[in-house]
């Protein structure tokens, strides 16, 4: 009886957490079943509640390996946010989420399993179509089938840690103030990481735009006019 009434209750935690997922992200997807799921198992292995207490919350970091459905579902059920300093993002391309507690050190890294993809019709026999099966099966999988769990150690800085910056250099190149020591030094100087060689953008150029003297507390512009193209590049070559 006793169990039946947990089994419920858990039940409803995670259907509540499933449809606020859904809401925040756009659509009831595969991804958001797994997504809900990693972040339930993470934190049960925690022993965090599901969503975290606010306690629980200032002690929980969570690593995210890929921009995908799942991401999101993960950074839904768990709160933890970008601007925060609790949810980081590395671009692994690998449908995992590492939980960390900064209290106790101990860390988990809960990895979707492929043959959960290929036992879908095995949970979900009575599905046609694809998605709706995965949709089905993910539900019902056992946790063991859906994931593996690793324990790891997670090495964190107190520059990756939530509160104040705790440092702030100048790019001796672009002038461009860059905090918590993610500073690239050549030669004994700091750089920003786009002037050390390791940008995602190249052919920077400052442009000018016709509203660009526009603030909130002003009437809208009519119309946003094209780039003004400098005559010059002042950084980078023109891109013809
Ligand atoms: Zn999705
Ligand atoms: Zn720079």
């Amino acid at each position: 009886m006793e169990q039946d009434a947990r089994a419920n209750a858990a039940e409803a935690t995670f259907e509540e957490l499933l449809a606020g997922s859904v809401a925040a992200h756009g659509h009831l997807c595969p991804g958001q079943i797994v997504g809900v799921r990693m972040a339930l198992l993470g934190l049960r292995l925690m022993n965090f509640e599901a969503p975290p207490t606010y306690s629980q919350l200032k002690q929980l970091i969570v690593f995210i390996e890929m921009d995908r459905c799942t991401g999101d579902a993960v950074a839904y059920v768990t709160n933890v946010k970008l601007g925060r300093r609790s949810l980081k993002f590395v671009d692994y391309g690998i449908m995992a989420a590492t939980f960390v507690n900064l209290e106790s050190g101990q860390a988990f890294r809960v990895i979707s399993t492929e043959e959960s993809r290929d036992l879908t019709l095995t949970y979900a026999p009575l599905e046609t179509e694809k998605r709706r099966a995965q949709v089905a099966a993910y539900r019902i999988m056992p946790d063991s089938v859906l994931f593996r769990v690793q324990q790891v150690q997670v090495d964190l800085t107190p520059f990756d840690l939530p509160g104040p910056t705790r440092r702030k250099v100048t790019c001796v190149q672009c002038g461009q103030v860059v905090r918590d020591n993610r500073e690239v030094v050549k030669d004994g100087l700091p750089y920003c990481r786009p002037c050390a060689g390791g940008g995602y953008f190249s052919e920077a150029r400052e442009i000018t735009w016709e509203e660009m003297n526009w603030a909130p507390m002003l009437p809208r512009p009519e119309k946003v006019g094209p780039p003004i193209q400098p005559e010059s590049a002042a950084t980078g070559r023109r891109v013809p």
